[in-house]
């Protein structure tokens, strides 16, 4: 007989199982907003597993443009950007995106995730099309590299003599390299000028997923490419509202005429709602302070080499980190679920990482930071870390 369809559901017990040993980490609740201390179960809890890094998605002034926003144009747009939806305020946003990387134009989608899909999809459409990509990029990009026609080749995390490699052997087809511009599980940073020069030696694009990036790296927050002054090598730069600029939402950044391009063959722009006019204020919002207090972004790398230095003095393994994403390598996953269950005892949240997430035996619990995390709030969470570290023998 033919088997059901939901069979795989019903089968599916890798959730109940976790959760009955009660080492279940996901879709934790929070009744508060997104702050260096959340509530749950009606207690403080320390955020250290946010992706906010400049700590605006309460900020006063950030509200209050998402409000205005919403006053003006209501609460969505009933359609696509290619149709009905595309309001002033979106092409307003799109020229300060584009400034703010250093790019002639811009496309906003309604979520990073999209900008990815879109962007890749319609850049490698041709069956001849080569994408070439780190192992370790997020999982947008290898989703747009599905909807693509072109074929994906990969390259060891930050191995430049493998992307090399790789180069030559696809010398005789177009090619498109995307490279996350921060790496989100082990916070490290692209060699961009390494890759950039590759691939005008192969005579390939480069794609930066600045998810990350934005807000964090240079001091006007523009990015990877900005931090290392490479704005005209990065032919196009993605971008997320869901991190540093306090809302949800993403963009693409690059050449008019690319973007042009991009505008009119994104499946994930074309066939889907444009972003509602409260995330494009509240994006709007976030602009405005990350220009007016560049500080912001100063208190965020104090912290991050607070917490960095912090960790190694404790004797923990921080891998290649060297961002506000901050791994702190456990090993073995069951002492990463007991690591993570302690820290949660101490009212800390972080996440949990383990197989297949990353290798066997690099089982990791993710930090992240933001610019407004206190220094009493920092130096509270290395005690807790000793102190759980020394218990479980990591330290
Ligand atoms: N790229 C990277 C590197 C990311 O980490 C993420 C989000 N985790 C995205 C893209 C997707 O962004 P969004 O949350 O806006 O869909």
């Amino acid at each position: 007989s033919i088997m059901d369809i939901f069979e795989k559901a019903y089968l599916y017990d890798l959730a109940d199982k976790a959760r009955e040993a009660g080492i279940y980490p996901y879709f934790r609740v929070i009744q508060s907003d997104q702050d260096t201390k959340v509530i749950m179960n009606g207690q403080k809890v320390l955020m250290l597993g946010s992706n906010s890094y400049l700590g605006l998605t309460n900020h006063p002034h950030v509200k209050k443009r998402a409000v205005k926003a919403i006053e003006k144009y209501g609460t969505g747009c009933a359609g696509s950007r290619f149709l009905n939806g595309t309001l002033d305020i979106h092409l307003e946003l799109e020229d300060r995106l584009a400034a703010l990387v250093g790019k002639e134009a811009s496309l906003v989608f309604a979520t990073g995730y999209q900008a990815n899909l879109g962007a890749i999809s319609a850049v490698a459409s041709g069956k001849n099309d080569i994408i070439v990509t780190d192992k370790l990029d997020h999982a947008s990009i290898l989703d747009g590299i599905r909807l693509s026609f072109g074929k994906m080749v990969r390259y060891n995390h930050a191995d430049m003599n493998h992307l090399e490699k790789v180069l030559k052997l696809h010398k005789n087809h177009p090619k498109v390299i995307v490279t996350d511009g921060i790496f989100s599980m082990d916070g490290d940073i692209a060699n961009l000028p390494a890759i950039t020069f590759l691939a005008e030696k192969y005579g390939a694009r480069v794609i930066v997923d600045d998810a990350h990036a934005v807000g964090v790296l240079s001091a006007d927050g523009g990015g990877t490419a900005k931090h290392f002054g490479l704005t005209e090598k990065a032919d196009l730069v993605v971008g997320t509202f869901s991190k540093s600029l306090a809302s949800v939402g993403g963009f693409v950044a690059g050449e008019k005429k690319v973007i042009d391009f991009i505008k009119h063959n994104a499946r994930s722009l074309i066939f889907s709602a444009s972003l509602p006019p409260g995330s494009a204020g509240s994006v709007m919002g976030a602009l405005d302070i990350m220009e007016r207090e560049p500080e912001r972004i100063e208190r965020l790398w104090e912290n991050t080499t607070f917490m960095l230095d912090g960790f190694k003095k404790l004797g923990f393994n921080t891998g290649h980190a060297e961002t506000p994403i901050i791994p702190v390598i456990v090993g073995d996953d069951y002492q990463c679920f007991r690591m993570w269950k302690m820290l949660e005892e101490a009212n800390i949240f972080v996440n949990p990482t383990v197989s297949p997430a990353v290798p066997k035996g690099q089982a990791l619990i993710r930090t992240s930071f933001m610019a407004t995390h206190k220094k009493d709030e920092l130096q509270y969470a290395l005690d807790k870390f000793e102190e759980t570290g020394k218990q479980l023998g990591i330290i």
